[in-house]
């Protein structure tokens, strides 16, 4: 969160990691010249009446990275910062955390420049729905099936839904997902990601021989998947020792309580107060940033780049788990192995949310509904699974979990590729 104005290409990071994992894998030279870049990247211009009556035009993107295994899939976020490399490495993400949890799809990701709190409800729905107007050609169930991401949810999918169905006269809900469970969203979707975080998290620590009931966990990001998170490793025994946020006026934040906060709390005084800058029950709030607090765990669930080659060198923690998107970058990869910090990657880490995703997409192309224990189960046991099968991978080449992750997710696109005979 920190670091957000830094100029790190996570793009350029991304296709390094490829490039390795393709070598390593060595089946095709081929294989990186088809993922390097994504199938097609959808730049648009769109045009909003603000309640000024002035017309603004707001720039927004959609990355179709690969969908050689099923049809494109991943969310739209809202923020000042998106630009097109980051939209295109997110979608490339996507291509890979679908194919690491066996998930039918490929990868994709939208998004438009815009900064959400400067915007009124009526402005942003305008948004909302002009962005479909200028995408809706290229999405649908069978093709590109968006979704939340950053500042965006279940009301903006609400609109955007609308909007396709009127445009296209195709009453068909299973082209966007994260929806409210009143317009074909599913029971467990919400919470989805937090709940994959803190399994992976509870799989990790055991591999540490780390009581799970005596570990200091800290989180960077009190948004859906940090507050979901937070509350799912509580209930599992973890003591949730800091979180940190970002204030409008006051910038970032820490809040810090050795003891392990009651989260319930946290979630209910944030909801109301939208900060957590004067929450009562907190120690104190330290000035140290998130990256070098002294716990077992970090899990950012923030933005790319919060642990940099910067910070990367002042990390205590013995684990970190991916909640965000990128949130380590590859220079900060490299120093925290030689520190033999084990880092999670997001591909696996956070997967919850698109698999949660997956399950509503079934859902309402089949009609049938699955209770949240059906979802959630479901979730634990798909996200485990490519857990199983990334240190299976990890274990036969000697690499990071990145890089194993990575490696296991291209392995199974190339075998699509080839069977498929784009290879
Ligand atoms: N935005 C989420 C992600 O990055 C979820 C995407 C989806 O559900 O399609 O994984």
């Amino acid at each position: 969160m920190k670091n957000l104005e830094k100029n790190i290409d996570p793009f350029e990071s991304i296709q390094k990691i490829l490039k390795k994992s393709c070598d390593i894998l060595n089946v095709s030279c081929d294989l990186y010249e088809i993922l390097k870049e994504p199938q097609r990247v959808i730049e648009v211009n769109i045009p909003v009446k603000m309640d000024n009556g002035k017309i603004k035009i707001f720039r927004g993107y959609r990355s179709q990275h690969c969908d050689v295994i099923g049809p494109f899939k991943g969310g739209i976020r809202f923020h000042q910062n998106v630009n097109r490399n980051e939209i295109k490495a997110l979608s490339m993400w996507m291509s890979l955390k679908c194919s690491a949890n066996h998930l039918p799809y490929g990868g994709a990701k939208g998004g438009i420049v815009v900064d959400v709190n400067e915007l009124s409800e009526n402005e942003l729905e305008k948004l909302s729905r002009g962005y479909v107007r200028e995408i809706y050609k290229y999405i649908g169930d069978r093709f590109d099936i968006p979704a939340p991401d950053v500042n965006t949810n279940e009301k903006i999918m609400a609109w955007m839904l609308d909007e396709y169905i009127n445009l296209t006269g195709n009453n068909n809900i299973a082209t966007f997902t994260g929806k409210s469970l009143e317009f074909g969203g599913s029971y467990g979707r919400r919470e989805a990601t937090g709940v994959g975080v803190s399994h992976i998290t509870r799989e990790s620590l055991k591999k540490l021989d780390i009581d799970i009931k005596k570990s200091k966990i800290a989180i960077e990001g009190f948004g859906n998947v940090g507050s979901n998170t937070a509350l799912s490793l509580q209930k599992m025994g973890a003591n949730i020792v800091s979180i940190s946020e970002f204030d409008k006026e006051y910038g970032v934040y820490t809040i810090y309580n050795e003891e392990g906060f009651d989260v319930e709390d946290l979630v209910s005084y944030f909801e109301k107060n939208k900060s957590l800058l004067n929450y009562e029950n907190k120690k104190f709030l330290v000035e140290k940033e998130f990256s070098s607090l002294d716990v077992d765990v970090l899990i950012p669930c923030a933005l790319e780049n919060s642990i940099t080659e910067e910070n990367a060198k002042n990390v205590k923690a013995k684990l970190i788990v991916e909640g965000a998107n990128g949130p380590v970058n590859y220079m900060a990869d490299k120093i925290l192995e030689e520190k033999n910090v084990i880092i999670v990657p997001d591909i696996l880490a956070n997967a919850g949310g698109v698999i949660a995703s997956y399950f509503e997409w079934i859902q309402n192309i089949s009609g049938m509904d699955m209770t949240k224990d059906e979802v959630l189960n479901r979730l634990e046991y798909k996200i485990l699974f490519a857990y199983d099968g990334i240190l299976k991978t990890r274990e036969k080449y000697n690499v990071s979990l990145r890089l194993a992750s990575y490696i296991y997710s291209v392995e199974r696109i190339y075998k699509s590729l080839k069977l498929r005979s784009r290879i």
